[in-house]
């Protein structure tokens, strides 16, 4: 049994036609006497109580004696069949689509505000809020039209999500120039007669589909040629693009492993190590949580002077910062990962390091440090054989 609310309207609302005239004689519209519409509507800042009363034409023999005009203003307060106002939905919809929140972060911003369940959250956003944004969407169609007369026709890209085994999957179909979705849809399977199905629609819109942009999914090929025969197809360019770089792209990766080793054979034990004076509290770096660390000792009393000591010390630590600075960078390096064909890591690797070693140079001419002077020599000895490749 459904637990009534108990909401304690602020206002009562009768509404009538804005039509004041029959709109089969034009004669003038008499009530009934009943309301209709009636109910209690909660909107984010107040409850209502509406209702309106429905107009019909008083000559019997007039097709709109059997009318039940009712109010625009009235229904444009709620959905039909809906206690909450259009601005609880928009509410829900901006949160959800907008803010990201979850149906619970949702309920708890709107329960402050009115008497909404949490399933009910989901209700709206699931079976109001969304088919009134895929209608909002129909009625873009007027924006395809001055694109396709321009080009004669439409362009699509057709896109797919990379699946998870066996799961439906979510596919695309975008007008390129204008970059409208014309059709989005899960596909419980990515075979030729779904494809097909999926692209049907297009062939009733009334301008030609003057190209096909995809990737060579199975199925994918021979479904546009069966659908949209008169269509050209153009693959994906990119995904052109990294087949013919793949084997650049594997010669690369070749050089990037080999090169990885080699540094670490001749600077690896080296740059993993941290001065422990450099920063933190011996090689603790960034601490939070319940116990955090004791505040460091300051460095240098106001009180006296600089020592001659006191400067070394400093200069020293600073030599330190920067080269655990350039130990870090170094050990980053090592890590990079590429993207062919775009970003290949290898060659990146091996220039960056380049800068390190001479960076480290130009360090050296300035203050000398043993440490420096190994990472130079290491990363010389073990960049210079990779220089032709
Ligand atoms: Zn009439």
């Amino acid at each position: 049994m459904r637990t009534p609310k108990r909401l304690y309207p602020q206002e009562r609302i009768i509404y009538h036609p804005e039509l004041l005239t029959c709109p089969h004689c034009g004669d003038l519209l008499v009530m009934w006497n009943y309301l209709s519409w009636n109910k209690t509507v909660q909107t984010l800042d107040r409850a209502l109580s509406i209702a309106t009363r429905p107009g019909r034409c008083p000559q019997a023999t007039c097709p709109g004696a059997c009318m039940r005009l009712v109010s625009a203003q009235a229904q444009q307060i709620a959905p039909p069949g809906s206690t909450y106002g259009y601005d609880v939905l928009v509410r829900i919809g901006w949160l959800r689509q907008y803010q990201r929140a979850t149906y619970g972060e949702i309920h708890t911003a709107l329960a402050s505000q009115l008497a909404i369940s949490p399933s009910h959250v989901r209700y709206l956003y699931q079976h109001v809020y969304l088919p009134l944004l895929a209608c909002h969407e129909r009625q873009q169609r007027e924006h395809l039209a001055p694109v396709a007369q321009a080009q004669g026709g439409v362009i699509i890209a057709l896109d797919g999500l990379a699946p998870h085994g066996g799961e439906p999957q979510i596919w695309f179909i975008r007008e390129l120039t204008s970059g409208l979705t014309l059709r989005s849809g899960w596909l419980s399977q990515q075979d030729q007669p779904t494809f097909e199905a999926f692209l049907e629609p297009l062939t009733h819109l009334e301008w030609p589909i003057l190209a096909v942009l995809s990737d060579k999914q199975t199925g994918l090929v021979p479904a546009v040629a069966e659908v949209l025969p008169d269509s050209h197809h153009q693959f994906c360019q990119a995904h052109y693009l990294r087949n013919l770089a793949e084997p650049l792209a594997e010669a690369e990766a070749v050089l990037k492993a080999e090169l990885r080793h080699t540094v670490r054979q001749q600077v690896g034990d080296l740059i993993r190590q941290e001065p422990h004076t450099a920063s933190g509290q011996g090689g603790v770096l960034t601490v939070t949580g319940l116990v955090p660390s004791p505040p460091a000792k300051p460095t240098g009393s106001a009180s006296h002077h600089p020592t001659p000591r006191d400067t070394r010390t400093a200069a020293a630590s600073q030599a330190d910062e920067v080269i655990t600075h350039l130990f870090r960078h170094t050990r980053y390096l090592l890590t990079l990962k590429g993207r062919p064909p775009v970003r290949l890591a290898g060659m990146e690797t091996y220039e960056r390091l380049q800068n390190v070693a001479q960076c480290s140079l130009d360090l050296l001419a300035e203050r000398y440090d043993p440490r420096l002077a190994q990472l130079y020599q290491g990363l010389q000895a073990a960049l210079s054989p990779f220089a032709q490749t």
